[in-house]
């Protein structure tokens, strides 16, 4: 089938909510993504951030198929096996006390904390997002986002949501009324363009919430399970959130979200309060297992702080030699290039160089390899990223 054959049947049959780039791939290892044709693409970007091992981890391919064949799925008024012992990791690498709740996307988790926040506030409270914010496309998740362009067209969205500049506490200070119940905030914007916060927002946040008795989200779908070098971004910041949004990275590819939630917090939703028929099965929960395992086994967290290092000192040399880039940005494995100039033309030339990247916000340029790209891999993409500045702007 060619690439044409294989784009018109999207053409013909499926709902056209989505920008593509005319390529198309059957087959990926590691970091590699193959055309049709064979043809080897590196992947600096695989599967939007949840791709943390790559393509096809062989470990996680055999989890999965020996999963398969034993136990898909079974309904959460049953037991099985691997939903408590995820649950379990995920609360030891985070709150240590807590508990956690089964989804199957990002939205969902978001989702999820807002349930949560109004039957804590018994319907009553409003939140508090940030601007230029993501949180998922879902009508609530939506309404959180702090974007225009997204909820263009498409309300009425929820009442009661306003918006702070990220990182500005007093900003925060001046949006927070008595009516509010929750904050939610991404530790390190990811799609708003990889906005980090300074050294004190989270802190001077989290006091905020305690003084108040507000509760304190971490959307972390994009930023946990590794992706900055720590199990979740927050701790690098030594600030804990009460309930934290994963997804993303969680599944290794495989479709599953949650919401963690701190011990405080845990009796909140009773049964009956909230659902999902697929959250937590069998399959994504070995998924979820095996990626936790194959990250401690290969000592991916302090790799990723290592290499994530040398990437920032070579594009910090970039950034001297290009004009083009404004500012560089991130931290680990989670890399922002802005650009004084729509970043499209370095997108396409790194696609004619079969080099896959991502671009936000029109001008910046978004790096998410996989946590375990071989480092000479890793150094030979950035190469050919070089190259595409020259062609394009040298
Ligand atoms: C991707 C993302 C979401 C939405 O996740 P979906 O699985 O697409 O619903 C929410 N928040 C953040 C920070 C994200 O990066």
């Amino acid at each position: 089938m060619k690439d044409s054959k294989i784009i018109n049947l999207y053409k013909n049959f499926v709902l056209p909510v989505y920008k593509r780039s005319p390529y198309a791939f059957v087959k990926g290892r590691g970091s590699i993504l193959y055309s049709q044709e064979g043809q080897p693409y590196i992947d600096l970007f695989p599967g939007w951030g949840t791709g943390i091992l790559g393509h096809a981890h062989p470990l996680l391919a055999k989890r999965i198929c020996s999963q398969a064949r034993t136990l898909i799925h079974i309904p959460n008024n049953l037991y099985h096996p691997w939903q408590g012992e995820l649950a379990k990791k995920i609360i030891e690498k985070s709150f240590r006390r807590g508990k956690v709740f089964f989804c199957n996307s990002g939205a969902e988790a978001v989702e999820a904390s807002l349930k949560l926040i109004r039957a804590y506030s018994q319907g009553k409270g409003s939140i508090l997002s940030m601007k230029n914010s993501f949180h998922g496309r879902t009508v609530g998740a939506l309404s959180l986002t702090g974007q225009k362009k997204y909820q263009q067209g498409l309300g009425p969205l929820l009442r009661g949501v306003q918006y702070a500049r990220f990182s500005d506490i007093e900003d925060v200070k001046k949006k927070i009324t008595p009516r509010t119940k929750g904050i939610i905030v991404e530790v390190i914007q990811g799609e708003g363009g990889v906005n980090m916060p300074s050294p004190d927002f989270l802190r001077e946040l989290r006091a905020l919430c305690n003084t108040k008795g507000i509760v304190l989200v971490f959307d972390e779908i994009q930023t946990g399970i590794g992706r900055t070098g720590r199990w979740f971004a927050y701790q690098n910041y030594g600030v804990e959130p009460d309930l934290l949004c994963l997804s993303k990275g969680l599944g290794g590819g495989f479709p599953i979200g949650c919401l963690v939630v701190k011990d405080r917090f845990k009796d909140i939703l009773k049964p009956g309060m909230h659902a999902s028929t697929f959250g937590g099965s069998p399959l994504a929960c070995v998924c979820g297992l095996e990626v936790f395992k194959i990250i401690e086994r290969e000592k991916l967290l302090s790799r990723v702080r290592r290499l994530g290092s040398r990437i920032f000192s070579l594009l910090e040399m970039w950034r001297k030699t290009f004009r083009v880039i404004k500012n560089v940005r991130g931290v680990g494995f989670m890399i922002g290039i802005e650009l004084k100039d729509e970043g499209y033309k370095l997108i396409e030339e790194a696609f004619r160089r079969k080099l896959i990247i991502n671009c936000t916000q029109a001008r910046i340029l978004r790096i998410m390899p996989a946590l375990n790209i071989p480092e000479n891999l890793l150094f030979r993409a950035l190469g050919i990223l070089e190259e595409c500045f020259k062609k394009v702007y040298g």
